[in-house]
């Protein structure tokens, strides 16, 4: 008999990526259902960036590339941090990862030993808790609470500080609670680095799309953080290029050797044509970012506005990404029962809050990633069967 690793013992399929296939099979049988589960732009990407993959596949981009990518979106990337957020980089110190996904799983795993501790926001995206178990290590959860408006609270930060502490992630706009660092809190986060010597991971997948003026502050941008931050970021979310596969890692040249080792035995580089679109959506008009994240901005509004008026559930107005994290306490269910009710009473598809770690129970997540029509249809039966309660 086969069996599998321990290492893969305690891995969970992704419970997100469960509700996924439960909606498909449940439309499958002819059920109406609106899903709110999948953390995906409903946007074609921009025409401009699908041109020129389709033009540099024709003109021969079919070959092998450099295992950090080609050089031309190397340096896209290191403009694109120079003028977005005041950071320096050299194209050698950029990788080009198969999504933002990819760099989470090197970034990780380049650095953590058995035993390693990683603190990791709970709730959080689930890859963040799973993948240093892979590696044998350690998440420990700091909770990101609402009462706090889901801002890092350093005081959690020591108090599950042990010597055994090796790295410190953040999610910087965040999925699930879509919660926006302020500068101060920022600054703390980055001092409690620097004093306790730690490796920072900072995802900054949603970067582009924060609302209300807000513009989002690298956490690699303080003093004495470029050496020890390592930057996650990618093309799905702000260019609606979810299936194309491409992200980037920059960080220090020497963390970038060990980093650059692993990317290479795992998949050598990201596919050539992905690389040419997003050298495209950096180098080409920002308008269809503008006009999406003004998009996503009417559905917050307009779906927090819904919520507002509704019985026994509640949710902060979340500063960026495009998640709604619904507090669900007065209903008196837990995550899950709630999201069965909702699937099979409303047809609605939400994600359980402990999908994201223990600090998730008594939420759900809304992605408002969907048709305002869709959005309208799901809230007006979400507020129906909310009356049946
Ligand atoms: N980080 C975060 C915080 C995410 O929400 C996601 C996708 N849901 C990813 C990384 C993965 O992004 P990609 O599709 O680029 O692999």
């Amino acid at each position: 008999m086969i069996v599998q690793s321990r290492k893969m013992e305690n891995i969970p399929f992704s419970p997100i990526r469960k509700i996924f296939a439960e909606v498909e099979k449940l439309k499958k049988e002819g059920l109406d259902i609106i899903g709110l589960g999948i953390g995906e732009p409903d946007f074609a990407t921009p025409s401009h960036i699908t041109e020129a993959m389709a033009a540099a596949t024709r003109g021969g981009a079919t070959h092998y590339t450099a295992n950090k990518g080609i050089l031309g979106l190397r340096e896209a990337v290191c403009r694109k941090l120079k003028v977005d957020d005041g950071l320096e980089y050299d194209p050698e110190e950029i990788i080009c990862t198969v999504g933002v996904s990819e760099g989470v799983f090197v970034s990780l795993s380049s650095f953590l030993d058995p035993g390693d501790e990683v603190l990791v926001p709970d709730p959080s995206w689930v890859s963040y808790s799973h993948i240093p178990v892979m590696n044998g290590a350690v998440p420990k959860g700091y909770p990101l609470r609402e009462e706090n408006d889901f801002q890092i609270d350093v005081a959690d930060l020591e108090r599950l500080l042990t010597p055994k502490t090796k790295i410190l992630v953040i999610l910087d706009p965040s999925n699930p609670v879509g919660s926006v660092q302020e500068k101060d809190t920022l600054e703390k986060v980055a001092e409690f680095a620097v004093r306790n010597d730690l490796l920072v991971i900072s995802d900054e997948i949603y970067e582009k799309i924060i609302y209300d003026g807000k513009k989002h502050i690298s956490i690699a941008s303080f003093p004495g953080m470029r050496e020890r931050t390592i930057v996650l970021n990618g093309f799905a979310k702000a260019y609606a290029m979810t299936g194309w596969r491409i992200g980037y890692i920059a960080a220090p040249a020497e963390l970038v050797a060990v980093m650059n080792r692993m990317h290479m035995y795992i998949v050598t580089h990201t596919g050539v044509q992905a690389q040419w679109g997003a050298l495209a959506a950096l180098e080409g008009p920002q308008d269809p970012v503008v006009e999406m994240v003004e998009e996503f901005r009417k559905r917050r509004d307009f779906v927090c506005r819904r919520i507002g008026e509704m019985k026994k559930v509640s949710c902060r107005v979340p500063g960026g990404a495009f998640y709604v994290f619904l507090n669900i306490r007065e209903t008196g269910m837990n995550a899950e029962d709630f999201t069965r009710f909702l699937l099979h009473e409303a047809h609605v598809a939400v994600v359980p809050g402990t999908a994201f770690g223990a600090h998730g129970e008594g939420y759900v997540r809304i992605s408002y990633a969907a048709s305002l029509e869709n959005l309208e249809k799901a809230m007006d039966r979400m507020e129906n069967a909310l009356r049946s309660l």
